[in-house]
């Protein structure tokens, strides 16, 4: 597994190997966990590091902190601690049991050992625990038979009450089947069925589900993974009217399309939250009453709820771009909305005119700024008062409309705007 080790970023190993030594000289275990270890195993690029520490991941990650003389963090959550590494880090969390009160309920959490904590885990194959210890490091530690399933590539859970224990790794158990093309074991494929029909996914935390959910739609290709999510839960978690259909997942098809052509073409513009418009995909038939209760018990941070009710609100109203227009009322009219929303009605629309204005308004329109400022408008002689609104915003239409590029152009038009603007109001 040594070897395996090598696609460990080289920061991450040289870091790695100090840690090993200073674990094994303040009476610390120290292991990579979970998700890393599969990849590792997988072959898979690895970005960051979990790291489960016997018997408290506190001390360690302080005693680490001061080797490196480096910045670390506690964390509210039960003995779990970061320590920063310039512009890396890593995760450490004290070997842990989790007791759900009741179905879907938050954890309560006590310190065990690795073998107790790995038990605790979703699947088999994210159940492997890698040591970083001196005696036997680099070695693969598998109790529950991971590194088989992750060979026959299966997802099976750890013991039979696992599901109704935590009904997110129901969305998990997807997550993971589509993203390596594995099979659900079909014991575990069973036990989901049965604590689908019982319903437990109702008694998780919404903002479990929202995580969960936001995980899968950023995935490269969340159209499958909500293709399945749909056959197996309805999705009545997110609303008991969603009913996804040909025409939903065409519409995912061609967002997809619309958000590469957007990386393509407009590498400068600023980065998508992607999920997000594939979330708007999925709810965006619901009334907008639904959206917004569904919005709010998952309890979406404002900038994103806001990002998706924009979608549904604008989606009618797209249609005045749909006809042969002035630039600047394209401008107007998208300038004001999120990226997300207009790539999305780029995607909902078939009409050539609005794809046609709204590659206009990324092309050239968005970045558009007056050269001409106040002080400018003082020098033309212009007053200042309310009249700089109503100059500036005629500039800008002029300025989009009649292509005007250089200040000494803005100026020119600026002095005729105030001109007219005194013929109809002397005295301004
Ligand atoms: P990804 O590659 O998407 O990051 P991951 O396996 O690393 O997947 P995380 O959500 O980062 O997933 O979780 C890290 C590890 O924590 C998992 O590999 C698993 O061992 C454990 N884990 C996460 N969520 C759960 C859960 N709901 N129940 C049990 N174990 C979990």
């Amino acid at each position: 597994m040594e070897r395996k080790l090598k696609k460990i970023p080289k920061h991450f190993q040289e870091i790695l190997k100090v840690a090993s030594r200073i674990a094994a000289r303040s009476g610390f275990k120290i292991y990579l966990v979970g998700g890393v270890v599969r990849d590792l195993i997988l072959g898979k690029a690895i970005f960051d590091l979990d790291i489960v520490v016997e018997p408290d991941a506190i001390g360690f990650a302080q005693t680490l902190a001061q080797h490196f003389k480096t910045k670390f963090r506690r964390h509210h959550t039960f003995g779990t601690a970061t320590v920063y590494f310039g512009k890396y880090k890593i995760d450490f969390a004290t070997a842990r049991k989790e007791h759900y009160p009741h179905w879907g309920a938050l954890p309560k959490v006590s310190p065990v050992t690795l073998k107790e904590d790995l038990f605790r885990r979703d699947f088999t194959i994210n159940a492997m625990a890698l040591s970083l210890n001196k005696k036997d490091y680099g070695q693969i530690i598998d109790f529950y038979n991971g590194l088989t399933d992750l060979r026959k590539g299966l997802i099976r859970i750890l013991h039979p009450d696992s599901f109704l224990e935590d009904p997110t790794r129901i969305l998990r158990a997807i997550r993971f089947e589509q993203r390596f093309s594995f099979k659900i074991e079909k014991n575990t494929y069973n036990l989901m069925k049965e604590a689908l029909k019982v319903g437990a996914i109702r008694f998780v935390h919404a903002h479990r589900l929202r995580d969960e959910i936001i995980l899968i739609l950023k995935e490269p290709q969340p159209y499958r993974y909500i293709k399945r999510l749909d056959k197996l839960t309805k999705l009545s978690f997110i609303d008991d009217r969603l009913r996804l259909n040909l025409a939903t997942y065409q519409l995912l098809a061609r967002v997809k399309k619309a958000i590469t052509s957007y990386k393509k073409r407009f590498k400068k513009h600023r980065k998508l939250d992607e999920w997000l418009l594939y979330l708007a995909a999925v709810v965006i038939n619901l009334g907008q009453e639904r959206i917004v209760k569904f919005l709010q018990r998952f309890d979406l941070r404002k900038g994103e709820k806001i990002r998706i009710l924009s979608i549904k609100e604008n989606l009618k109203k797209v249609k005045r771009i749909g006809k042969k227009t002035t630039p600047y009322v394209v401008y107007q009219f998208l300038n004001p909305l999120s990226f997300e929303a207009i790539v999305f009605f780029y995607a909902y629309y078939n009409q050539k005119m609005i794809k046609k204005n709204i590659e206009l308004f990324f092309d050239e329109l968005a970045k558009v700024r007056l050269k001409t400022k106040g002080g400018d408008l003082s020098k033309l002689g212009i007053k200042p008062g309310t009249i700089y609104t109503r100059v500036f915003e005629k500039l800008l239409k002029a300025k989009l409309n009649k292509g005007l590029k250089t200040k000494q152009e803005e100026l020119k038009e600026a002095a005729k705007i105030f001109q007219r603007a005194t013929k109809k109001e002397p005295g301004l």
